[in-house]
């Protein structure tokens, strides 16, 4: 595989800390630009993320005296070091809209966590082990930007990236209607412990606009491309309850869920661990060899034994019982800056880098 320049936008906050660790030694992508707010523009990585380093991993010796770019302002010199840019910035919508397709239109491909550009029809959101296929859309969209190279490709929400890779393999059993209640960790905030001392022995049963990304997202991951756009599946029907809990890292999601078929346990278990996608297929370098794992253990998964299974890019899934009003009954985990966001974002990188949307 060629060698790939890449970009951090972003880079000063708690995705952006991931994309720099995770970038660090990566066979393909060597980070070559960090760009952030006018806040940080002008300092060294280390000068402009001072004490608030938020993860475990230090921050990579190799970027702390990098100069942090103005990711607004200073566009064309970000674009001209790189070939592509991962962005996760905290920013209204609107004008995270308009960020990406600035340096989209710099033909320079974006790689994004936010959720401005997902459901845009010609913008793929893909979970790469279940619709790489998505993929296929980008010469749409680049004629809509009027691009040669530039395009947006964008992971999706973290709270559904354990439920809706267990549900994928079922699909085919016509899955008609699901429940998921996601116990959601307070780094999906960009919070830590010493930032939130509010969630210290408490359950909050609000995460603004989540319980919509739960539920809408999913169908358009689960579409198809028909005339120039994603059309949305139309089924299963999802309804989501999304709390924030005192938990570092990690989602976990209970989840019921209906089937027109009938279908045993056993089979459900092998379908899971047997699933593989294009990452597995093409030995992508941060592919997890096993994507989903099942736990026979009655207390299992649980958020600090297994957040981090395969580098924190498989899913964990456990407690799989029939249901009296659904078929099925199960719990699921997945860690949400890796996996998630960042891992998330990486991997899809390495897909489309793959499959040369990125020369
Ligand atoms: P964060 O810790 O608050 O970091 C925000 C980043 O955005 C910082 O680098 C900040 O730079 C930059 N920024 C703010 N205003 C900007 C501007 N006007 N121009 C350029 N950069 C600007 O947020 P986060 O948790 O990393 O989340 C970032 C994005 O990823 C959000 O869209 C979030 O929804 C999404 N996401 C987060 C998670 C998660 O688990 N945390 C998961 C999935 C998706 P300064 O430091 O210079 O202010």
């Amino acid at each position: 595989m060629r060698q790939f320049s890449v970009g951090i936008i972003g880079a000063t906050g708690m995705v952006g800390q991931r994309f720099a660790t995770l970038l660090e030694n990566h066979p393909w992508f060597h980070v070559t630009a960090l760009a952030a707010s006018a806040r940080s523009a002008g300092k060294t990585y280390e000068e402009a993320v001072g004490d608030h380093w938020l993860i475990k991993a230090p921050m990579p010796e190799s970027m702390k005296s990098m100069v942090i770019f103005n990711a607004e302002k200073d566009v064309e010199k970000v674009t001209d070091l790189v070939d592509f840019v991962f962005c996760a910035v905290n920013m209204p919508k609107d004008a995270t809209k308009a960020l990406e397709e600035l340096y989209a239109k710099q033909e320079c491909p974006v790689i994004s966590n936010n959720s401005a550009n997902r459901l845009v029809p010609d913008v793929p959101m893909i979970i790469p082990e279940i619709n790489a296929d998505h993929a296929e859309i980008i010469p749409v969209q680049r004629k809509r930007l009027g691009t040669k190279r530039g395009f947006i490709a964008v992971k999706s929400n973290c709270s559904l990236q354990s439920y809706v890779p267990a549900i994928q393999p079922l699909m085919d059993l016509h899955v008609t209607k699901v429940l998921a209640c996601t116990y959601q960790a307070i780094s999906g905030a960009g919070k830590t412990f010493e930032t939130f001392p509010q969630i210290l022995d408490n359950v909050i049963p609000y995460i603004g606009g989540e319980e919509g990304k739960s539920e809408n997202e999913p169908m358009k991951i689960w579409g198809h491309i028909e005339n120039g756009q994603i059309v949305n599946a139309v089924e299963p029907n999802i309804t989501s309850q999304c709390l924030r809990v005192p938990v570092s890292d990690g989602h976990t999601a209970a989840v019921f869920a209906t089937f027109e078929k009938p279908v045993s346990m056993e089979e459900i278990i092998e379908r899971w661990e047997s699933y593989k996608g294009a990452p597995q297929e093409l030995k992508l370098p941060s592919a997890p060899k096993q994507f989903l794992h099942y736990f026979h253990q009655e207390d299992r998964p649980q958020t600090r034994l297994d957040r981090n299974l395969e580098n924190g890019m498989a899913v964990s899934i456990g407690r799989l019982r029939p249901d009296s009003q659904y078929t099925i009954k199960f719990v699921c985990l997945s860690h949400n800056t890796l996996r998630g966001a960042a891992g998330g974002a990486v991997l899809l990188a390495e897909l489309l880098a793959a499959k040369g949307y990125l020369d």
